[in-house]
């Protein structure tokens, strides 16, 4: 039988990079200050921080709120949760579910979005109309969602559960793809644009997706474990997961320092290169690096027309905080 490092009681995980076989209590404790390190690390959260949390009902974002809730009175922040209906069938309607649940349990002030009540559309249907990949519709409204709710909420920063996983493989798919401009987005913290962007946040920088699944499922915190249908069953991403999965077991601990070093500047030196002006859309008010922002673009080529745009925004700003 596995033991617990620090109790001697039954382990539920082994964390070979650590070191470690923990028990549940000790586990816990394990990813809560591992959380609250990472947050010091890369200087996330200030004292009096309001921070609008995305949740999607997924294991992730679902660990990240709960942990954000466990540290909220040591951090002393306010913490506001937001969940987006986007549209997408069964995966919306059963994640929506558990994610409300969620809320309940913790308390957690909270705004859901329903994107066919407010915009008139779902994304899948964006996504026809607009000739345009499901996935890329639906990031391009989660991103402009998540803002104009910040922002109105006056949160200085929006955390998002992407875990060290996802970071690995957006680097290097990013790198591999040349797209070199787009490294600098991928930090633990992307500061503020005063008046039009708050920061973006991600305290699970340096927690992995297996660490992230046994937190959810040891303390019961409901998730949806459906995948969305729209989810492309290959990609680059997908594939650059399992190889470095593959490494860690060969040589734990080599994912984190791959992140640390790449966060440092030293695998990739990323002095030069930077994010590009980021302007307000003319239309809808929006940060955009042109002069219409990518929504209000892709709304316009549907309709020949801005006004949906512009109920859509009343209409967002407009809903009630729900507790
Ligand atoms: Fe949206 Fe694509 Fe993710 Fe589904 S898989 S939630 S469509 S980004
Ligand atoms: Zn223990
Ligand atoms: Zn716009």
């Amino acid at each position: 039988m596995m033991i617990c490092k620090f109790c001697q009681k039954k382990a539920i995980i082994r964390l070979p990079y650590a070191r470690l076989s923990l028990c549940q209590v000790h586990f816990n404790e394990f990813m809560v200050k591992k959380v609250l390190k990472s947050i010091k690390r890369y200087k996330m959260i200030s004292k009096g921080d309001r921070i609008l949390v995305a949740v999607s009902g997924g294991k992730d974002s679902t660990t990240l709120l709960h942990i954000l809730s466990l540290l909220s009175s040591t951090l002393n922040i306010e913490l506001y949760g937001i969940y987006i209906d986007l549209g997408l069938g069964e995966y919306s309607e059963k994640s929506k579910q558990k994610v409300k649940e969620l809320f309940k349990l913790l308390n957690i002030e909270h705004v859901i979005v329903d994107l066919k009540e407010s915009l008139g559309f779902k994304v899948p249907e964006l996504s026809k109309l607009s000739k345009r990949p499901t996935c890329s519709v639906c990031g391009l409204i989660k991103r402009y969602v998540l803002n104009v709710i910040a922002l109105n909420l006056k949160a200085n920063s929006i955390a998002t559960g992407h875990t060290m996983d996802d970071m690995i493989a957006y680097i290097l798919k990013e790198f591999i793809l040349g797209n070199y401009g787009q490294l600098v987005k991928l930090k633990p913290k992307l500061e503020a644009i005063a008046g039009l962007m708050p920061a973006r946040i991600k305290p699970l920088v340096e927690v992995s997706e297996r660490e992230s699944l046994v937190y959810a499922l040891v303390n019961n915190l409901p998730i949806y474990h459906g995948e969305c249908p729209y989810r492309p069953q290959e990609s680059i991403e997908v594939e650059i997961k399992s190889f470095f999965n593959m490494l860690e077991t060969r040589h734990p601990g080599i994912k984190i320092q791959f992140l640390r070093k790449f966060f440092k500047g030293e695998a990739v030196n990323l002095k030069d290169v930077t994010l590009g002006e980021i302007k307000k859309c003319s239309i809808c008010g929006m940060p955009s690096s042109t002069d219409v922002c990518a929504l209000c673009k892709l709304i316009y080529r549907i309709e020949g027309s801005y006004n949906r745009i512009l109920e859509f925004l009343d209409k967002i700003n407009s809903i009630e905080l729900l507790r």
